[in-house]
């Protein structure tokens, strides 16, 4: 979402005239867009105005702004103060930068009718911001306010734009993004929709209280939907997901996942589980073994519990002990990667139709990703957006290894 944020700023202070440069004393202007997820973000950020505070007395930048979830936060102000910054915005009035670079102003309260991506092989597209839950540990729904969804109109008028434009793979996103909504139309709803305009379609994040069994088949019965499914389960254990308020059990998760892989028996499943929460008992985190079991994931983000100020699990009682955090955090990790390399095992010996996501390294190695969602390392030439085809030779825990190309698609 930031990435997406910053890609839009940048298209704005283009379109007023100004051209990107790579280091600060030879910018106009400076924008500093945040995100507030870990805690050391704002150290991070006062480092960067600290230097940029000296090149403006210096008088090698000219203005600084700050804008993303550090501008939407308490600390913006003293930041703003401190430092003394141009321009402070949040992630709700991004479009407030136009007139600062000179651009007519916008009447906006929502950013996506910003210009987006467009021409680039691989394009982001947001269809709502912010989230409803309130999970114990996120700063998210502090930072970027309640859910906007934005009219299905709207997007599939970005989509198309950006398909005649040249882009073959459009992201869809949003915090929940499977919880969009709007005119009566559901998520399963736009993502057909956009799946008939756009040849390559993937959605990130979704949520398991949200995710109906008709996306899931939809994913299996589209051939331009990637068969990639992002659904963070956090714990599996149902007194875990309680005190983390996800709103859901176990056993529910589990029994998304068996329609995934009913839908797409080929196709990937990632997660996000969080070890170490306070209260995580010895027993939670068993069933968060077995969960990573059952479910057999492709791969998964394994977060340490980390306290995160103004939110609720910072001040939680039951401060799980670090040695025991990076016991547990090394077992999940273990489980996770022995079922990944045996599911990517059985990839080896078949022909796949590689997308090419970044072009070749120094080495002759790109990266693409099957329509199952698997990354892989591959001999080409080919530019990032085109297809090749090739034998998988073999396979580790993170990506798959393909032989040649025998052909571009
Ligand atoms: S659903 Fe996701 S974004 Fe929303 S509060 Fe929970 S972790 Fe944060």
């Amino acid at each position: 979402m930031n990435v997406h944020d910053s890609d839009r700023i940048r298209r704005m202070i283009q379109d007023a005239g100004y051209a990107e440069v790579q280091r600060y004393e030879d910018a106009d202007l400076v924008i500093l867009n945040t995100c507030y997820v870990r805690e050391n973000a704002v150290d991070r950020v006062k480092g960067h105005l600290g230097e940029l505070n000296r090149l403006r007395r210096e008088g090698r930048v000219k203005k600084v702004a700050l804008t993303g979830c550090i501008g939407a936060a308490e600390e913006s102000a003293a930041l703003k103060q401190t430092y003394d910054i141009d321009l402070v915005l949040g992630t709700h009035n991004t479009y407030e930068l136009a007139q600062f670079v000179g651009l007519p102003t916008m009447q906006e309260t929502y950013t996506p009718e910003l210009p987006g991506t467009e021409g680039g092989h691989n394009a982001f597209v947001t269809i709502m911001t912010g989230c409803n839950y309130q999970c114990s540990y996120c700063i998210v729904p502090t930072v970027r306010g309640r859910m906007i969804c934005r009219p299905m109109g709207s997007v599939i008028g970005e989509v198309e734009n950006l398909v005649a434009g040249g882009t073959g793979y459009v992201t869809l996103l949003g915090q929940t993004v499977d919880a969009w909504r709007h005119g009566g139309k559901r998520f399963c709803d736009l993502l057909e929709a956009v799946s008939e305009s756009a040849p390559r379609v993937w959605f990130t994040t979704s949520h398991p209280s949200n995710m109906e069994d008709r996306t899931l088949r939809a994913m299996g019965e589209r051939d331009t939907i990637v068969k990639r499914l992002h659904l963070p389960v956090q714990s599996g254990s149902d007194r875990m997901l309680k005190v983390m308020h996800r709103g859901y059990k176990a056993e529910r998760y589990r029994r998304k996942i068996e329609v995934f892989r009913e839908a797409a028996p080929d196709g990937t499943l990632s997660t996000d589980i969080i070890v170490g929460h306070p209260g995580e008992t010895e027993e939670d985190h068993e069933q968060t073994l077995r969960l990573v079991e059952d479910c057999a994931f492709d791969s998964a983000y394994i977060f340490k519990f980390s306290p995160r100020r103004g939110t609720e699990a910072a001040s939680l009682p039951g401060t799980v002990p670090d040695a025991v955090v990076q016991r547990r955090f090394l077992e999940v990790l273990r489980q996770v990667e022995q079922n990944a390399f045996t599911r990517n095992q059985r990839k080896v010996g078949g022909e796949e139709e590689i997308y090419i996501r970044h072009g070749s390294t120094e080495d002759g190695k790109a990266i693409g990703e099957t329509w199952s969602g698997h990354a892989v390392h591959v001999n080409t030439d080919a530019a990032p957006g085109n297809y090749v085809k090739a034998n998988i030779e073999s396979a580790g825990p993170h990506v798959l290894y393909a032989g040649e190309p025998g052909a571009r698609v």
